[in-house]
């Protein structure tokens, strides 16, 4: 290879966050023109150098964004490559080896799996990847937007692997560095979660939050950059919000948002629940506000996220409890004794915003506040189609529909309903499961897909 071979092979690229349809593929959209620039095709696989190097498969931009020099991530790849959108990274075309071993484990540490590698390897077949990355299980249902060649759509639309989406880490691969599963490499399964190496984790990000794509805007402005760029904000002489507060129903994802939120900022994530704390003993409440708050400006960055705040800190004007009172008046100290450097930002929700203090709400407190509304049609369809990422469709199952249906469904709702859709369809094959073998036979796990009716079937439930 010549000196200018390897010049044309990588160059630096600013990131932008993928649809939410695009969501687990691990797909990097790039500008035609950086295509050509890298002597790149359609499925071909780069490397994407942040703090960490993740690979993923080329595929064209979305039609809006010809002309625009930016490579389009979803959120795990993010994470994978520990960058945010915004931040510039470096891309090198590569070639992976095929991998003579890869082992997988749950990424998330509510599961446990029993799975059949074999079906991870069809999941997974051609897929980039390299040890320490978190990648999901994305269901055959979904095609990837944008003009695609059928060979490479095939490639991407893995089938599915169980009833919902499932999130894996790479523990190692043999070889080393990045590789693809082929049809000769050996999988192994472990059933038991493993903590991701990295300091970011990947459990929930901006792509798991469905119908906010302002709210989201309007957090990263207030939260993400500045605990990601606390220098930038000290150099400007601006003091970032130190306090924010959503306000909106209950199930409408404030505490996913703000999960998303320090994850994407690289950011720990504490959470006090009001009703929680309230202790019994005297000063026991104050003491756990203190403690945590301590803790949280130790490991920062980092968001303190209260839920239920009007029930730790109701109107004192209107409270009989003693410990409600004192419990105002810590938490009004301990907002007022944050230092901008901390880099700590407390996010608060509540569905009750005229009942909270308002000695809460002055400046240099909880002085932003955002409104996380109880989602429209459009809003819903975005958070059915998370809910039923890497879920086996039927052909007659449309999103849109059951979008129409659910007036007045929040997120949670529509996460119940897409649970309860699975257990319908599990329930309909029971008759054709042989429990006692532990095996699924191959005919029932082909005919595995949640139908129409069973979604009928649980919206009327
Ligand atoms: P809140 O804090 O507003 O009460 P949560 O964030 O606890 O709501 O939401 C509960 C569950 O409902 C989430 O774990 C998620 O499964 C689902 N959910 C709620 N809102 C959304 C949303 N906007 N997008 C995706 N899922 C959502």
């Amino acid at each position: 290879m010549t000196m200018a071979d390897q010049d044309s092979s990588g160059r630096r690229i600013q990131v932008a966050n993928a649809r939410p349809e695009d969501a687990g593929r691990g797909l990097a959209r790039l500008p035609l023109t950086v295509m050509a620039e890298l002597h790149l095709a359609e499925g071909d696989v780069v490397e994407i150098v942040g703090k960490r190097a993740t690979p993923a498969r080329v595929v064209r931009p979305y039609k809006e964004d010809e002309g625009l020099d930016v490579l389009r991530l979803d959120g795990l790849q993010r994470a994978n490559a520990g960058v945010g959108s915004g931040d510039f990274v470096q891309l090198n075309k590569i070639e992976p080896r095929p991998a003579q071993r890869v082992v997988f484990a749950p990424a998330q540490n509510n599961l446990r799996l029993q799975g059949n590698p074999d079906a991870l390897k069809r999941v997974f077949f051609q897929r980039p990847l390299v040890a320490g990355d978190v990648i999901a299980t994305a269901g055959q249902q979904q095609v990837p937007p944008g003009d695609m060649p059928p060979h490479l759509r095939q490639m991407l639309a893995a089938p599915a692997y169980a009833l919902q989406e499932i999130r894996l880490i790479v523990v190692s691969t043999v070889p080393k560095g990045i590789v693809h599963i082929d049809a000769d490499t050996e999988v192994e399964l472990r059933a038991e979660y493993e903590e991701p190496r990295e300091s970011r984790r990947a459990d929930v990000t901006y792509d798991d939050v469905g119908g906010m794509a302002e709210t989201i805007d309007q957090l990263r402005e207030m939260v993400e950059l500045p605990l990601r760029y606390p220098e930038l904000f000290e150099r400007l002489g601006v003091d970032p919000p130190k306090g924010v507060m959503l306000h909106g129903p209950p199930g409408t994802g404030k505490t996913r948002l703000a999960r998303a939120v320090a994850n994407e900022s690289e950011a720990e994530f504490f959470l006090i629940n009001g009703p929680e704390i309230m202790g019994s003993a005297y000063g026991e409440s104050e003491k756990k506000l203190r403690d945590i708050f301590e803790e949280a400006a130790k490991a920062a960055p980092s968001i303190l996220f209260i839920d239920e705040i009007d029930s730790i800190a109701p109107k004192r004007g209107q409270v009989t409890g003693e410990t409600e009172k004192r419990l105002v008046a810590q938490l009004l100290t301990l907002m007022d004794g944050l230092e901008p450097r901390t880099n700590l930002v407390v996010i608060a929700a509540t569905n009750r915003p005229e009942a909270i203090d308002e000695a809460l709400r002055r400046p240099g407190r909880f002085d932003r506040e955002i409104v996380v509304g109880v989602p429209d049609e459009r809003g819903r369809r975005e958070i059915l189609g998370i809910h039923t990422r890497g879920m086996p469709l039927g052909d007659r199952v449309e999103l849109a529909e059951l979008a129409r249906m659910t007036y007045g469904f929040v997120g949670a709702d529509l996460a119940a309903l897409t649970r309860e859709a699975a257990i319908e369809t599990v329930r309909r094959l029971m008759p054709r499961l042989n429990l006692e073998e532990g095996t699924i036979p191959p005919d029932v796990l082909d005919d595995l897909s949640v139908t129409r009716e069973d979604f009928l079937s649980a919206i009327k439930r």
